[in-house]
């Protein structure tokens, strides 16, 4: 699946939703989740099950709210295409 693939797909699932509840409400879910990613990455041991399922929870809410923003994310990841955005250097060297 690519990047603009998966925005697709959580677009089905949860667009209309999202756009009904705006930006601010979505911001405010999408900090709630990297919150539970932090807890899941403080727990140990650490299990990757539940790291996997948090990451994927935090993309979609990031994905979502790039959705209502009119942000497409693969455009957004081209910034780090050619390298650093600053040096344009891999790895970074600035
Ligand atoms: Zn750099």
């Amino acid at each position: 699946m690519t990047i603009q693939e998966f925005q697709q797909q959580i677009e089905q699932i949860y667009f209309d939703r999202d756009a009904e509840r705006g930006v601010d409400g979505t911001f405010v879910w999408f900090i709630e989740e990297v919150g539970e990613l932090a807890k899941e990455i403080r727990r140990e041991p650490r299990n990757k099950e539940r790291l996997c399922a948090e990451f994927a929870d935090v993309f979609a809410w990031l994905s979502t709210l790039a959705s209502l923003l009119g942000i497409g994310l693969a455009d957004a990841a081209e910034i780090y295409a050619n390298g650093c955005p600053k040096c344009r250097s891999t790895p970074c060297i600035c």
